[in-house]
């Protein structure tokens, strides 16, 4: 079948790889990579929350995690509380294998993939890129911008946007005998990780991850004197999330963002994603519709952009609390699950239900209560 039309992607990370497999089928599709090699560069179980209706992306992309989970068990200081869910509460995915696969999908669809390959700028509609000391020139009927937080691309669809507030992530994977739990475990202790948490996610591997606004290294060797992992360490890992806020404009012309490159990142736990999947998804079924890319634009804003300003809400509320109040939530939502209340997803009206509980929490400790009030107020 012949192809129709060309697509220019910048970036084989997790969202130009999953665009590229989408549109290979039916378009003439090119992809360059700066480094020598597609995906996250380091081995890692990714832990991937399932909300706005990623399971059905997934499932509409064919793309299988490599574990599905209904339990995730929450610790601060002093209290535990294991979440049990009915509905999927998350995925866990092994990258780079992920991207391996989805990169092999995109090259036996015809999709051409080049990598030592940097990105240079925009040109009368053309993208300009450096390889191996040479300058190239293409033009395609859509330019994607898939190049991550620190987006080159972006600054031709919003010159205006300048960004440098990180999240820090310092993190290791092996196989450790004592860290074997199959939900994954999530710790917010003040002592150790000021305003960060640290998440550890198994599967055939297991990875502990510490993410920090600060020095996340420091965070992670704190964290693991006190859970001492005994086995063998396959390899650490870092990384850092641009968490500067959403942008006004992810279009512009013939070109669009997607994934962290379109700012999509959850400001408060790092996680990205998930936003990668969903929007490269929209941008997948736009470019094949052939519809205008401001439609793209507004499915994002409409879905994504309010999940990323709830995070916002979270970020400023998780870093106001102290262990103290860690421990009250914990125990106010055991006591909430013991009494059946329903924790899932799409149980929009956790909230109203237990009005009269969750009044009463914040009435047996006022600096909660005001803290959420001002929170409130000020968005
Ligand atoms: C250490 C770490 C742990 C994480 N853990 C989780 C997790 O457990 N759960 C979760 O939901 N999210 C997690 N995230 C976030 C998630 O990995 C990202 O949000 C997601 O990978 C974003 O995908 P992306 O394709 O948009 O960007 P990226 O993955 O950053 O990919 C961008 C690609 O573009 C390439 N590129 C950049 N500039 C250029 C250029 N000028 N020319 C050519 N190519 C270029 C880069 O080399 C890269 O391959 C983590 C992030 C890090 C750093």
């Amino acid at each position: 079948m012949a192809k129709e039309g060309e697509v220019f992607i910048v970036g084989a990370g997790l969202s130009g790889l999953v665009l590229s497999r989408i549109l290979s089928k039916r378009m003439k599709v090119k992809v360059i990579e700066r480094k020598n090699k597609v995906g996250f560069v380091k081995r890692k179980i990714d832990l991937v929350e399932n909300s706005g209706n990623l399971d059905k992306v997934l499932e509409k992309l064919r793309i299988k995690p490599s574990c599905i989970g209904r339990q995730s068990v929450w610790h601060s200081k002093n209290e535990e509380f294991r979440l049990r869910l009915s509905e999927i509460d998350y995925f866990l995915f092994e990258r780079p294998l992920l991207e391996m696969q989805l990169s092999e999908e995109a090259l036996d669809n015809g999709c051409e993939l080049i990598t030592n390959a940097s990105f240079v700028r925009i040109n009368d509609g053309k993208v300009i890129y450096h390889k191996g000391g040479r300058t190239f020139e293409d033009k395609a009927d859509v330019i994607v911008g898939a190049d991550g937080g620190d987006s080159r691309t972006a600054y031709f669809v919003d010159p205006e946007a300048s960004r440098m507030k990180y999240l820090y992530a310092y993190g290791a994977t092996g196989k450790f005998e004592n860290l074997r739990d199959s939900a994954p475990q999530l710790y917010f202790n003040r002592d150790l990780l000021q305003s960060g948490y640290v998440y550890i996610a198994s599967d055939k591997l297991t990875t502990i991850c510490a993410v920090s606004g600060g020095d996340a290294k420091l965070c992670y060797q704190k964290f693991i004197n006190t859970v001492r992992p005994r086995g063998r360490i396959l390899n650490y890992f870092q990384g850092k999330g641009n968490i500067s806020g959403l942008r006004r404009s992810i279009t512009r012309d013939n070109i669009l963002l997607v994934g962290e490159a379109a700012g999509l990142i959850d400001p408060c736990f790092g996680f990205g994603f998930k936003y990668a999947i969903i929007s490269s998804y929209l941008a997948g079924k736009s470019i094949l519709e052939n519809e205008d890319l401001g439609h793209y634009e507004e499915q994002v804003k409409n879905t994504i952009y309010p999940s990323i300003r709830r995070g916002e809400f979270n970020k400023r509320i998780l870093e106001k609390l102290d262990n103290n109040d860690l421990d009250l939530i914990l125990r106010v939502a055991r006591k909430l699950q013991d009494d059946c209340v329903d924790f899932n997803h799409s149980n929009k009206e956790i909230v109203m239900n237990n009005k009269v509980k969750l009044i009463s929490v914040f009435l047996s400790n006022p600096r909660l209560f005001l803290l959420t009030l001002k929170m409130i107020e000020s968005i």
